[in-house]
């Protein structure tokens, strides 16, 4: 097995990389955790093959996991850099009041589908930003001179790379060989690290926070609960009052389940949302769902889920959730025990793949 192709050894210098020397800013974290998204959700047919990674997708996945970050917390601004000017989350933050969101909150597709031309310079600004500093810097050690460019090529990149180089390239990196299977694969392990990694950057960054001990994992990763209540009624209506797994009827202030764990992929779109009950809910947890349940919330009538969509200006991004549910499955070793309902499990067989799975 080439090197490339060995998940262990990538993950294991992945977290090299990100273990040496005092971070200046989480963008790092933020790119890498955009790039191993990027894996999932487009997984190529051989494992062994290259990935063309267009920045301006990175950049989207940048702004999802700022946006909900750069809200004020305990009525202090979070620094996330220990730069003066910390130019992706100002780009954050101005998208998010060119589009006006309030206290309920919404998501970047839904900014971008109310303030087009606000989305479309976030993307530039935060697209360069990546280019010229964590997607330059990422595969390089402190003090070393030259890169290790066991991911990508970034020979191509440095401080002030032009929009005009970038787009002579492409504007995309390519993964190395194998490199997109292995971060797919290592995404549920990886994830988590990277969290941690985070919580303990900005800790470091914001002094305020040594005080009290908020909770500052729940604010930078945990989903909007607040803002996913706006689905529960529309969903009653269109699917029944029945929560989604074990079909008992549902209270007045019932869970929105992800079928999909937030945990893993952090989708909010309509497709991979749920009516739950709290007791499935709370059991299913981060767990991996089981197949047959993955078909079934893919199988749900589109038209409706569409209609539901436009009415909240909320996208079902369900060509987004089957592809990650192909990346995530066509990732895990034959076997491991998926959530098949409330205190039951199953294990994983996609001998008979769905269509989701099928290549
Ligand atoms: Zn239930």
């Amino acid at each position: 097995m080439t090197e490339a192709g060995d998940p262990l050894l990538l993950g294991q210098r992945v977290v090299a990389i990100l273990e040496t020397g005092l971070r200046t800013a989480t963008y790092k974290l933020a790119t890498l955790m955009a790039l191993i998204e990027h894996c999932v959700e487009n997984l190529p047919t051989d494992p062994a093959d290259a990935l063309q990674v267009p920045i301006p997708a990175l950049a989207h996945r940048v702004l999802e996991i700022y946006w909900h970050q750069v809200r004020p917390f305990d009525g202090h601004e979070l620094r996330q850099s220990t730069q003066p000017k910390a130019r992706i989350l100002a780009a954050t933050t101005s998208l998010r009041d060119a589009a006006g969101v309030g206290r309920g909150g919404f998501s970047v597709d839904t900014a971008r589908l109310r303030a087009p031309e606000a989305y479309q310079r976030a993307i530039d600004d935060v697209a360069l930003c990546l280019a010229q500093q964590p997607l330059h810097r990422l595969q390089k050690l402190p003090g070393a001179s030259t890169s290790d460019a066991f991911l990508y090529d970034d020979s191509f990149l440095h401080d002030h790379v032009s929009r005009s180089t970038l787009r002579a390239r492409g504007d995309a990196i390519v993964l190395n060989p194998g490199v997109a299977h292995g971060l797919a694969r290592l995404a549920g392990l990886l994830k988590p690290a990277l969290e941690i990694m985070w919580v303990d950057d900005v800790r470091r960054m914001n002094k305020f926070l040594a005080a009290e001990v908020p909770d500052v994992a729940g604010h930078l990763f945990g989903r909007e609960r607040t803002a996913l209540t706006v689905v529960r009624g529309p969903f009653k209506e269109a699917f029944g009052p029945h929560c989604f797994y074990c079909q008992t009827h549902l209270p007045a202030n019932n869970p929105i389940d992800h079928v999909l764990p937030w945990s893993l992929v952090g989708i909010d779109g309509l497709a991979n949302l749920v009516l739950a009950c709290s007791r499935c809910n709370g059991d299913k947890s981060g767990s991996l769902p089981a197949v047959a349940i993955v078909d079934r919330v893919l199988e749900r009538d589109q038209g409706v889920l569409e209609d539901v969509a436009a009415s909240l200006q909320w996208p079902t991004q369900h060509p987004r959730v089957v592809a990650a549910a192909r990346g995530i499955y066509l990732g895990q070793p034959a076997g491991v025990p998926t959530w098949s309902g409330y205190r039951r499990s199953e294990r994983l067989d996609v001998s008979f793949p769905p269509w989701w799975v099928q290549p």
